[in-house]
C-alpha cells in the first residue's frame, strides 16, 4: 500500500518517477480479466485521496481537477464528511424507507429550504433522480386530468443518464444506438433555441427537462434568460419545468443551484454527483402540488436516503449554503477562467474556446481531447473529456489558487508536448 504522509505539492516534474507500472499494471491486468469493459478507463489505479490530490497504487501523486467526476465538491476525504460518516457507522447504516430516519429528515429539511421546493425524494444516482422527474411529470398531468400529456421536451446534446428512459431523454444519438426500441414520449430540440421549444410544444407535452449548463455535452451554458423564458412557456401551457441540477447543483456554479442565477423556481429538480461528496445519493425536489401526485406505492427506492449517504450529504448542503463558500467558488472560477484565457492567448491555434461558470469549466480544443488528457495524466494532472474535443474541469470547491495555477501550467506543458 502506498502511504500518504503529507500534502506536498506535486513533485517537480523532473523528479517524478517514470511511470513505474508495477502495482498499477497488476491491478489493470486483473481488471481487464474481470470487469465489464464498458468504460474507456485511464490506466491508473487510484488508491487514496485528500483534498484535490489523489495517489495511485504505485504511489504517484496527481492533482485531481476533475474532483472525482464533479462529485467531491468538498474534496477527497474531507475531514468533516469523514467525521460525519464515522459517527454514523457505529450507529445505524440502513433501514427501510417504511421507517423514518433522522439524517434523511434533516437532509430533506436543508435541501428543500435551500431550493425553495418543499418536497424531497431520495434515491442513489443521477439517473434515478431523473427517472423520478419523468415519472412525476407524467403522473402530475394524469392527476390534472390530462392523460394525453406524457411527452418530455429535452435538448440536443443533453445528458440525463443511462437507464432506458433517461438515455432516451438524453439528446445524443450515440447513447441510443443498439438499445432500440426506445421508450416513447421524448422529443429533442436544439439547446438554447426558444422558438424550437415553442414549436415542439403540443397537446402531448407534459414537461420540459433542461440542464442549466450541458456538462457532459461540452460545458455549454444556455443563453442568458433561457431558463426564465422556459419558465414562462411552461406557465403559459400548463407544463412542468424540470431542471437537471445533477452536475450544476450543490454549489458548483457559485449558487447552491444553477437555476438560482436566473431567479426562477422550477417545478422539480434532480440532484446527485456532489450531493454526497462521493457517497452515492441522488434526490428529486419538487413543489407541494407536484409532490402530491407521488402517493404511497407510486414510487420508491430501497437504499434511497440511506443513513450513511445522508449524513455525508448533510455536511455538503450545510457547507455549500455558507455564503463564503459560494463566493469562493465564484471567485476561484473567475480566477481559473482568467488563467485559462491567458493560456488561450498563448496557444491560439490549440485552444478554441474557454467557457464555464463557477468551478465547472470547459476548454474546447481544435484537436481531440483524449491524447491531451493522457499527457496531462503523465504530468500528474487528472481531468476528462466532455465531448470529443473539450477538456472538462470540475475541481473541488476547496481547491487552492496554487493548485489551479499548477493545473494550468501542467495543461500548457501537455498542450505544447
Ligand atoms: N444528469 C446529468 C446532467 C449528469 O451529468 C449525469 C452524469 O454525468 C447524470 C444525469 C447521470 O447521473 P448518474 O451517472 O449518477 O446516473
Amino acid at each position: 500500500m502506498a502511504t500518504v504522509s503529507t500534502l506536498n505539492p506535486l513533485q517537480p516534474e523532473a523528479a517524478r518517477a517514470p511511470a513505474s507500472p508495477a502495482k498499477n499494471a497488476q491491478w489493470i491486468d486483473k481488471a481487464k480479466a474481470h470487469l465489464l469493459q464498458n468504460y474507456k478507463q485511464q490506466p491508473i489505479v487510484l488508491e487514496r485521496g485528500l483534498g484535490s490530490r489523489v495517489w495511485d497504487a504505485d504511489g504517484r501523486e496527481y492533482l485531481d481537477l476533475l474532483g472525482g467526476i464533479a462529485t467531491c465538491g468538498l474534496g477527497h476525504c474531507n475531514p468533516e464528511v469523514v467525521a460525519a460518516v464515522r459517527g454514523q457507522l457505529d450507529k445505524l447504516w440502513h433501514v427501510s424507507n417504511v421507517f423514518y430516519s433522522q439524517p434523511q429528515i434533516d437532509l430533506a429539511a436543508r435541501l428543500t429550504a435551500a431550493a425553495g421546493l418543499p418536497r424531497a425524494f431520495f434515491c442513489n444516482s443521477g439517473g434515478e433522480a431523473n427517472e423520478a422527474l419523468i415519472k412525476l411529470a407524467r403522473k402530475v398531468q394524469k392527476d390534472r386530468g390530462q392523460p394525453g400529456r406524457y411527452e418530455l421536451i429535452t435538448f440536443e446534446n443533453s445528458f440525463h443518464g443511462r437507464t432506458l428512459a433517461t438515455v432516451t431523454a438524453t439528446g445524443q444519438p450515440k447513447y441510443h444506438k443498439g438499445f432500440e426500441p426506445l421508450p416513447e414520449g421524448f422529443t429533442h430540440v436544439p439547446y438554447g433555441d426558444l422558438d424550437a421549444v415553442r414549436r415542439a410544444v403540443s397537446e402531448r407535452t407534459a414537461a420540459i427537462l433542461v440542464e442549466p449548463i450541458q456538462g457532459e455535452g461540452g460545458v455549454r451554458q444556455a443563453p442568458p434568460g433561457f431558463l426564465k423564458a422556459l419558465r414562462a412557456l411552461c406557465d403559459e401551457h400548463g407544463l412542468l419545468l424540470l431542471v437537471d441540477e445533477i452536475q450544476t447543483g450543490m454549489g458548483r456554479t457559485g449558487k447552491v443551484f444553477a437555476y438560482q442565477h436566473e431567479g426562477i423556481l422550477p417545478d422539480a429538480i434532480s440532484l446527485a454527483k456532489s450531493l454526497g461528496n462521493g457517497m452515492p445519493i441522488g434526490a428529486m425536489l419538487c413543489t407541494e402540488e407536484a409532490g402530491q401526485s407521488l402517493t404511497p406505492g407510486t414510487h420508491g427506492s430501497t437504499f434511497g436516503g440511506n443513513l450513511i449517504a445522508a449524513v455525508a450529504a448533510n455536511v455538503v448542503i450545510r457547507k455549500v449554503s455558507e455564503p463564503q463558500m459560494l463566493r469562493d467558488v465564484a471567485q476561484k472560477g473567475e480566477f481559473f477562467l482568467g488563467r485559462l484565457r491567458e493560456l488561450q492567448v498563448r496557444l491560439p491555434t490549440v485552444i478554441k474556446e474557454v467557457r464555464g461558470l463557477g468551478l465547472l469549466v470547459g476548454v474546447e480544443l481544435f484537436q481531440d481531447a483524449a491524447p491531451v488528457i493522457a499527457r496531462c495524466r503523465d504530468f500528474g494532472l487528472l481531468l476528462n473529456a466532455a465531448g470529443d474535443k473539450t477538456l472538462r474541469f470540475a475541481p473541488a470547491y476547496t481547491v487552492s489558487h496554487d493548485d489551479l495555477d499548477q493545473g494550468v501550467r501542467l495543461l500548457e506543458k501537455a498542450l505544447r508536448a
